[in-house]
């Protein structure tokens, strides 16, 4: 079977690749030549995962899903967000973390949490999945693996960052995985048999 996964970025697609049954084909929208931007105008994560699964369902007309992930950090009352990738204007994740270990300066409530949520989207229906990993906000980075905010956030129950992690250790525990795991179930469950 030949799902899409809405997104230019290889690097989350090497990340899903390895959790979702392997008997799916699985491209992505570098595989259409699409090099557009996708407005993401949704207030929650939900809605974001929406529009870029349907943007991508209704482009190739093949079953779609979309992943939209963020981090949430309760003494910035939600921030970064959904707002995570281009927290501080830039893009770059440095200027990213910068902003928010900034911002937590003489916060002692380091609590946070990863959170992606799955929109797929087919001619039959619209289904969500959700994982969420618990953690704390480091004062300093440390770790050079993964992306985004790895290098701040270190899950509950561990003593090093996401950026320590090798990618397989943070593929059994992320948010990521938890989400993609129930929806794995869904494709063996109603579209694999
Ligand atoms: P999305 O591509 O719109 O879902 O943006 C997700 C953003 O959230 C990324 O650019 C990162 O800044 C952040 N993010 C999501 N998942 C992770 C993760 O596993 N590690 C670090 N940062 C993440």
């Amino acid at each position: 079977m030949e799902i899409l996964l809405a997104t230019q970025n290889e690097h989350k697609k090497a990340e899903i690749i390895e959790i979702l049954p392997e008997n799916l084909q699985l491209k992505t929208f570098n595989d259409f030549n699409f090099e557009g931007e996708i407005e993401e105008t949704g207030t929650t994560f939900h809605e974001n995962a929406f529009i870029k699964a349907k943007f991508g369902y209704d482009l190739t007309n093949i079953p779609c899903f979309a992943d939209d992930s963020g981090l949430v950090i309760e003494a910035l009352d939600g921030e970064p967000g959904i707002y995570s990738s281009r927290y501080a204007g830039t893009g770059s994740f440095n200027d990213n973390i910068s902003k928010v270990l900034k911002k937590m300066e003489n916060c002692s409530n380091r609590n946070a949490y990863f959170i992606s949520v799955i929109c797929w989207v087919n001619d039959q229906e619209v289904k969500y999945f959700e994982g969420k990993i618990f953690g704390n906000i480091s004062s300093e980075i440390s770790g050079s693996q993964g992306f985004g905010y790895d290098p701040i956030f270190i899950p509950n129950g561990y003593i090093k960052s996401f950026a320590e992690f090798s990618p397989k250790e943070k593929n059994i525990i992320s948010h990521r995985a938890i989400a993609l795991k129930k929806f794995t179930a869904l494709l063996k469950n109603n579209y694999l048999k």
